[in-house]
C-alpha cells in the first residue's frame, strides 16, 4: 500500500471496469464500431466518460460544451447526463465521424439535446457567448490546447469546470527527450493550467490523464 496513484496492469484494469462499469449495449455498439476505425485510439474510454457524465449530474449542469466530437461516445455519455431541456454544443471538422456520432444520437433519443458544429473549433467558440455554460470538455488537436482552454474559461460560468483531455499524453511529457509538437503544446499548457490563478484545479490520472479547473468565482481569489 502507498499513497502514489496505482499502476493499473491489465488484470487491476479489468477489474476497475468489473466493478464500476456501467455501459449499455448500445455504447458498447459504438464503442466497438470506432475501436475498428484507423483512429479508433481517439476514443475517449468508457470508464473516463462515465466519470465525465457523473462530474455533470453532481453540478446539475445543464449547457455542455464539448471541443472534439470524434465519433460521439462522450457526447452520448454527457447529453444523457443533462436533464430534457439541457443542451450539449459539440464541434468538430469531420463530417465522416460525425456521421457515426449522429447516428448514435439519434437511437439513443438525445439527438434533440445535441447541436453539432461542423467547422474549426476556434471559430465555432469565438461565436458563442460569455458564460454560457457549465461544463466544457477539451478533446481536439492538441496544437490549440491552450487556445481552446483560454475560450472555455470566457464561455464557462463563474463555479463552471473545464476537462481537458490527454493531458498525460501516454507519458511522453514526462520524457524530456520527446519534443514532438503536439508533446510540447501539451506539457505548455499543463504548466499554465497549473499557475493560472483563475482556477482551482485537479489533474486526474484517468484514460490519458484528465485534468479538472473549475473557474473560480472571483478571479484571482481563492473562491
Ligand atoms: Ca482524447
Amino acid at each position: 500500500m502507498g499513497k502514489r496513484t496505482l499502476e493499473l496492469n491489465d488484470t487491476l484494469y479489468q477489474y476497475l471496469l468489473d466493478v464500476s462499469l456501467r455501459e449499455d449495449a448500445l455504447q458498447k455498439a459504438l464503442r466497438e464500431e470506432t475501436d475498428r476505425l484507423e483512429m479508433g485510439v481517439m476514443q475517449v474510454s468508457a470508464d473516463q466518460a462515465q466519470f465525465m457524465a457523473l462530474l455533470i449530474r453532481l453540478m446539475g449542469a445543464r449547457r455542455v460544451l464539448e471541443i472534439g466530437a470524434f465519433t460521439g461516445y462522450s457526447a452520448l455519455a454527457m447529453a444523457r447526463a443533462l436533464p430534457e431541456e439541457g443542451r450539449l454544443v459539440t464541434c468538430d471538422v469531420s463530417a465522416e465521424w460525425t456521421g457515426i456520432a449522429r447516428r448514435y444520437w439519434r437511437e439513443a433519443g438525445v439527438d434533440g439535446r445535441i447541436e453539432l458544429r461542423l467547422a474549426p473549433a476556434l471559430e465555432t467558440l469565438e461565436g458563442l457567448a460569455d458564460g454560457g455554460f457549465d461544463f466544457a470538455f477539451i478533446d481536439a488537436d492538441k496544437a490549440n490546447q491552450q487556445a481552446y482552454y483560454e475560450h472555455c474559461l470566457r464561455l464557462v460560468r463563474p463555479g463552471g469546470l473545464i476537462a481537458i483531455d490527454n493531458v498525460l499524453w501516454s507519458g511522453a511529457v514526462a520524457d524530456p527527450d520527446n519534443q514532438a509538437d503536439d508533446t510540447r503544446a501539451i506539457r505548455a499548457c499543463n504548466a499554465f493550467v497549473h499557475q493560472d490563478p483563475r482556477v482551482d484545479m485537479s489533474l486526474v490520472p484517468i484514460g490519458d490523464g484528465l485534468t479538472l479547473a473549475r473557474k473560480r468565482v472571483n478571479a484571482g481569489s481563492t473562491s
